[in-house]
């Protein structure tokens, strides 16, 4: 899906009337014409406001429909069919325009996930947190790979995931708890605990945080 949808945006598509780009839409979801679907989730259209199709379709309308409005021009992915598709406002279709930076952003992630993924099995050897943090943090990733993340820590026994994990809000409490669980085992291994004032990681056997100075019941 996402990968179409790249290669869709990589797609150059011009109009024959204006020359101009045309630009990825989200199809709507019904054809205006006749009540089918376009067979498409996106649309390729010319959304050039000086395009001689849509400044000269309102004059065009009104005198051969007696109504508002004027034409759009479109054409379907992977497909030679183009329309001239009828529009009622000017702003028809500009609220549906697919938001490319978003895509790329979301495909980033989604690169990340994947990479990170793959990392999982190797991470415990060559003492590498990173990937299991990106899995930990990012709650879009399945839960089943987050929970194999998650029995990753231990074995990892590195304090440097103290402070991501604590930082973040978990929406799976059972998560969540499986997390609580492996900290509190990473701290017992090294010898540590955290200051319950400043939350910095300290020895388990101070009475005052070396941090915050305060006094630490026992
Ligand atoms: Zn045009
Ligand atoms: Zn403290």
């Amino acid at each position: 899906m996402l990968s179409t949808l790249l290669r869709y945006i990589e797609e150059k598509h011009y109009c024959p009337h204006c020359s101009g780009d045309l630009t990825l839409c989200h199809a709507p979801p019904v054809h205006v014409g006749d009540g089918l679907g376009w067979g498409s989730e996106y649309l390729f259209i010319c959304l050039n406001d000086t395009c001689p199709l849509f400044v000269k379709g309102w004059d065009y309308i009104a005198n051969h429909y007696g109504h508002v409005g004027s034409y759009r021009y479109m054409e379907l992915p992977n497909s030679k069919e183009t329309y001239n598709m009828m529009v009622v406002t000017r702003e028809a279709f500009t609220g549906s325009v697919v938001d490319i930076e978003a895509i790329k952003r979301q495909n980033e992630r989604y690169q990340r996930q994947q990479e990170a993924l793959a990392a999982l099995d190797a991470c415990v050897e060559q003492k590498q947190l990173a990937p299991v943090l990106t899995v930990l943090l990012d709650d879009s990733v399945r839960i089943d790979d987050r929970k194999r993340a998650v029995e990753l820590l231990v074995p990892l026994n590195d304090t440097a995931c103290v402070e991501p994990l604590r930082n973040h809000a978990f929406k799976d409490p059972h998560l969540e708890q499986e997390v609580n669980l492996a900290i509190g085992q990473i701290l017992a291994n090294h010898f540590l605990k955290e200051c319950p004032y400043c939350a910095e990681l300290i020895k388990a056997r101070a009475t005052v945080c070396k941090h915050c100075q305060r006094e630490l019941a026992t």
